[in-house]
């Protein structure tokens, strides 16, 4: 029945962390999966978070949560996101629900956009996550890059960027990362994304962001700055937001989508959408997470608790980034290597090509993703000395 069946490939980032699992050289160092590492190389448990945990009444009955989420959870997402008391949530313009993580609030997103516009193209970063092309791409859109990362500065192709959005049709759905650009490391400044947002508003595009790293940029609020922009000028707008990363909760699956709509009345028919969405999808969230972020985020004492903990981990990836590039600069005088601190959040691109990635791998034990993507977050104290000295072999 089934053999005509294609094998799938397999994702080649999950495949390279199952290479380095079997790799028996015990200094290997894991610099491949977006996972957030401590200072001893463990993928943490947030104080706030097992507090939270500890405190969830295990007796009550695991009922299915509404298709749209907890009420409780879905006001906290809106507060994260937008900031406490933001006007468009006041004049209830945001249409927000809980969503599976980063990836679900993308799917339902798109199923969503693809229903009600469906003549629409999305526009992704060039390059970008590589399953944006795979959620997206399967919610039925044809799909464009924008010019992004450019190799020879290490920066953006702000010009060529701007000049491909000032052609845009109206009403292209145009993704973006707010923050912590994945996989480059570089995002806008202010000013750019002021014009950004300038052409996307003359061209009546629809901008959709992508935020999965809040926190580990500049700061949770800083971080949320061009979304909060945007919403403040009422215009039309979709984010998804992901808490994978910055409370430690990747298999939880607790993410959402906030729709910011230019009136109540739209907002209302969104709501019923997206719920509608849901339903055709997987029917309902995943309580269990929900239950924890709604009650970390909605006690002040625990929110301020995580909120220093997601500082910790943002200063240690500043402090990873520096270390390495005062190590390179130490070893290899005759680079520029200050792209590893001007880059934010938990990925650099290292500037290392595929074959250069390969000989940091087979030699040095040192796993990188074949575009040259570094997690930061995998360099600690104890691997950062070996990590510097075999890229400084690589790098030409
Ligand atoms: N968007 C981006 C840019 C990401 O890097 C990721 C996670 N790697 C996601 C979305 C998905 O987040 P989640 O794991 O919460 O589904």
């Amino acid at each position: 029945m089934f053999e005509h069946v294609p094998r799938y490939a397999g994702d080649p980032i999950l495949s390279l962390v199952q290479t380095f699992l079997k790799d028996p050289r015990e200094h290997k160092v894991n610099l491949s999966i977006g996972f957030y590492y401590d200072g001893a190389g463990k993928v943490p448990v947030l104080g706030s978070v097992s507090q939270a945990r500890d405190r969830i009444d295990t007796s009550v009955p695991a009922v299915y949560l509404p298709m749209e989420g907890d009420a409780q959870y879905r006001k906290a997402i809106q507060e994260t996101v937008l900031g406490a008391g933001h006007r468009a949530v006041a004049e209830g313009r945001v249409a927000t629900i809980h969503t599976l993580g980063g990836s679900g609030a993308l799917k339902v997103g798109a199923d969503f956009l693809k229903a009600h516009f469906p003549g629409s193209e999305i526009w992704i970063s060039d390059p970008t996550w590589e399953n944006h092309y795979n959620i997206l791409g399967g919610a039925g859109f044809p799909m464009h890059a924008f010019p992004y990362y450019d190799a020879a500065t290490n920066g953006i192709r702000f010009d060529e960027m701007l000049a491909t959005f000032e052609k845009l049709p109206e009403r292209s759905i145009v993704l973006l990362q707010p923050c912590c650009h994945n996989p480059t490391g570089i995002d806008p400044s202010r000013e750019q994304w002021l014009k950004i947002i300038d052409v996307l508003v003359a061209r009546n595009a629809i901008p959709f962001f992508d935020m999965a790293y809040q926190g580990f940029g500049d700061g949770l609020e800083e971080d949320a700055w061009v979304v909060r922009e945007v919403a403040n000028r009422g215009i039309a707008m979709l984010v998804g937001n992901s808490f994978s990363k910055n409370m430690s909760l990747y298999g939880e699956r607790v993410g959402g989508l906030s729709v910011v709509c230019p009136t109540a009345d739209e907002a209302s028919r969104v709501l019923g959408q997206l719920q509608a969405t849901v339903r055709k999808n997987y029917s309902s969230p995943a309580l269990f997470g929900s239950r924890v972020v709604s009650t970390l985020l909605n006690d002040p004492a625990l929110r301020e608790e995580w909120k220093g903990e997601v500082a910790q981990m943002r200063t240690r990836i500043h402090a990873m980034r520096k270390g390495l590039r005062d190590r390179l600069h130490a070893l290899r005088p005759d680079l520029d290597v200050d792209y590893f601190v001007n880059q934010r959040g938990m990925f650099s691109y290292t500037g290392l090509n595929p074959a250069q990635v390969d000989r940091l791998r087979d030699e040095f034990g040192v796993y990188l993703i074949q575009s040259g993507r570094m997690c930061v977050a995998g360099l600690f104290e104890a691997n950062l000395d070996y990590v510097a000295a075999s890229m400084a072999k690589v790098l030409a």
